[in-house]
């Protein structure tokens, strides 16, 4: 099991000018809004090094990085779906997350959030089609899992594997912690792979 590394808030990005010129290797968080990205890295993270950086939902319009333990940074992405943004601000959202994922040399990785309960939106396929184009290492994270019984849970991870075909499916709660130390060790393979 790695051990969990100590957080800390570096700086919350708007603009591609603005990311960190560091060569230090990027995994990259990503979901709609609401699916619950923030609970998740609190689990996964602690609370006390994402505690600086506001949690309500479609607040956040910042790609917000954080260290963690010095070896890497985990990078939150803006939610996106968030029906209460002007559109304008949406197309902004949308061009700097593009930007990110397909010009950013230190990215190693992308934890993807779906809700278990729903699937894949269909802002969440054109997501997942974009991040296929980019040809990265993607996991995707099953999120409030405790919200399904256990058939129903092991048919919608079931589908999800089917849909991403070639990406494994992390089941996750936020509630149970389940699936946190999965996030961990798939984030620890993908930076060794990266470093090696
Ligand atoms: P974000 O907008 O993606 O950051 O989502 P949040 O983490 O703020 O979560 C959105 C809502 O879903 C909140 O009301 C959370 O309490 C709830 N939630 C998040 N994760 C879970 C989970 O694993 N299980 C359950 N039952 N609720 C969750």
């Amino acid at each position: 099991m790695p051990r969990p590394l100590p957080v800390s808030f570096v700086k919350g990005v708007v603009r591609p000018d603005d990311l960190p010129r560091a060569p230090v290797p990027e995994i990259a968080a990503s979901g709609r809004s609401n699916v619950g990205k923030s609970s998740m890295l609190n689990v996964v993270f602690g609370r006390k090094g994402l505690a600086k950086v506001s949690q309500t939902p479609g607040k956040t319009r910042e790609i917000n990085y954080f260290d963690v333990g010095g070896r890497y940074h985990l990078v939150d992405l803006p939610g996106y779906g968030y029906a209460r943004v002007p559109d304008a601000v949406k197309r902004k959202w949308g061009e700097l997350v593009r930007t990110y994922l397909e010009t950013r040399r230190q990215l190693a990785g992308v934890l993807q959030l779906v809700d278990a309960r729903h699937g894949p939106s269909a802002q969440d396929r054109e997501m997942l089609e974009w991040l296929r184009d980019q040809e990265l290492p993607v996991v995707i994270v099953a999120t409030k899992m405790d919200k399904l019984k256990k058939s129903a849970a092991a048919q919608s991870v079931r589908s999800l594997e089917r849909e991403v075909a070639g990406w494994p499916v992390i089941p996750f709660s936020a509630v149970t912690r389940d699936g946190r130390r999965a996030v961990l060790s798939w984030i620890d393979a993908v930076l060794e792979q990266w470093e090696g």
